[in-house]
């Protein structure tokens, strides 16, 4: 927690110390290379910008927005832009910082960024949606750019947003610029295969931790927390490898069938309805019952800090396979360390939908573009490469995946950091 004080408006328990806390862990481990570690306790740069947009009746409303760039060691900036009513910079610093160690865990050549603006989208109308975004993207467009740093979607943005990003900044620059965003619709540079990339990264990730802790996936018992774009995407594929997926839990309710859902018809009726509440192929449990259900994975993939230390305690699995980004508090992880219970991070489960992205950013430069089967090999060959080093580190020294995720990351990223010296 020293470093605290380098980042002011930060609060002890918030993201950012948590995210200090995890980098403090991976010292002993980084040899000569500490020399270098403050690099990786601030940020390389925050941007904090006001966005005015006209709203539909006339009046004029003032939106906060963020882009921080936490490293550039490696790479271009690379990470989400998240729209929602309580986005602020520590949040924004903490997701940037998550996304250096993911990159550099998956050895992906980039930084790590983030970007966030504080407004309800559910308030905005479109046109609305689309001025906020479009001022936001001339405002970040100081330090944007497909060489410098590559927006892409996250909570509460999509395809459409990157479209209206990539036109502004194009605008802007006078030259159609596909590369400067990921996540963009097929028709304008997208890549085939990115919207279920994380997910299929999830199931790739947590077949390989199967693997080496000798559990079939064929008959393994699935719960998922949020059965959005990652939840469904995983749960499809356990459910054609033989898994049961037995319980789901989204926003509107959990539901429950121990001989495994019908994964399609699940999908069919959150299309229909909205949510899991009401399927009628399953039981509806109570919220809290979700996490005593007993299975051999449980893939939280909704929100952050749901894995508190009581949950921890009470869960019955085998295995946590990380979908959302930072679900486990870090009193969690201890409990869940000290139970047996194997914690696959996010930092490499859910790796999948930036490492598409990479794709995208590289078929958007060479304006050629691969099949889906090419796009899945290429996918599926990375992860189980980063997913081997981590888990021999892990093997070698004793340690929770996730710091052997962060141990590997960080000496990437001190190396390079050494390798170029400082300037001037
Ligand atoms: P999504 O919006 O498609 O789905 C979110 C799901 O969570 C929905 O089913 C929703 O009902 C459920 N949910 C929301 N609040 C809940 C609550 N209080 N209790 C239970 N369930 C709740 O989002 P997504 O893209 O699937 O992202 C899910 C998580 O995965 C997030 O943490 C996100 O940061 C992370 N993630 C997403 C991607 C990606 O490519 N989409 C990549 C990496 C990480």
């Amino acid at each position: 927690m020293t470093a605290l004080s380098y980042a002011p408006g930060t609060v002890p328990g918030g993201p950012w110390a948590t995210y200090l806390d995890q980098v403090e862990r991976v010292r002993p481990y980084l040899g000569p290379l500490d020399r270098w570690i403050e690099t990786l306790l601030r940020p390389k740069r925050c941007l904090v910008v006001d966005i005015p947009i006209e709203m539909d009746d006339g009046r004029v409303a003032h939106f906060e927005g963020f882009r921080v760039q936490h490293s550039l060691t490696r790479g271009p900036g690379k990470g989400g832009v998240r729209y929602h009513p309580d986005v602020n910079l520590e949040e924004v610093m903490a997701l940037a910082a998550w996304m250096t160690i993911k990159n550099a865990a998956v050895n992906l050549p980039y930084g790590g960024a983030k970007g966030g603006v504080r407004c309800d989208p559910s308030r905005l109308s479109t046109k609305e949606l689309e001025r906020v975004t479009r001022r936001y993207t001339s405002e970040i467009g100081l330090v944007i750019g497909p060489q410098v740093d590559i927006p892409a979607p996250d909570v509460n943005t999509n395809a459409q947003v990157m479209a209206w990003m990539m036109d502004t900044y194009s605008m802007n620059v006078g030259a159609t610029t596909t590369g400067v965003v990921t996540g963009k619709p097929i028709a304008l540079g997208g890549s085939l295969g990115r919207v279920k990339a994380t997910g299929r990264g999830v199931f790739v990730v947590g077949r390989e931790a199967a693997r080496r802790t000798k559990q079939p996936i064929e008959g393994a018992r699935v719960a998922i927390q949020g059965f959005g774009n990652v939840g469904s995407s995983a749960a499809e594929l356990y459910a054609a490898h033989g898994a049961k997926v037995i319980a789901v839990q989204d926003s509107s309710g959990t539901v429950l069938n121990g001989n495994g859902l019908d994964v399609r018809a699940l999908a069919s009726h959150v299309e229909a309805r909205g949510g899991v509440a009401g399927f009628a192929g399953a039981d509806a449990i109570g919220a809290e019952d979700f996490w005593r259900v007993e299975s051999d994975v449980l893939i939280p993939a909704a929100l952050e800090g749901v894995l508190t230390a009581e949950r921890a305690r009470a869960l019955r699995t085998r295995m946590v396979l990380e979908g959302a980004n930072g679900p486990t508090l870090p009193e969690a992880d201890a409990i869940l360390d000290e139970r047996g219970i194997l914690v696959v991070p996010d930092v490499i489960a859910n790796a999948g939908g930036v490492t598409v992205s990479y794709f995208e950013w590289v078929q958007d430069f060479s304006s050629f573009f691969w099949t889906e089967e090419e796009i899945n090999a290429r996918l599926d060959k990375i992860l189980v490469g980063a997913f081997g080093r981590i888990w021999s580190d892990a093997q070698k020294h004793r340690i929770p995946l996730r710091t052997a995720a962060f141990v590997v990351a960080c000496e990437r990223v001190l190396a390079a950091r050494e390798l170029r010296g400082l300037y001037p």
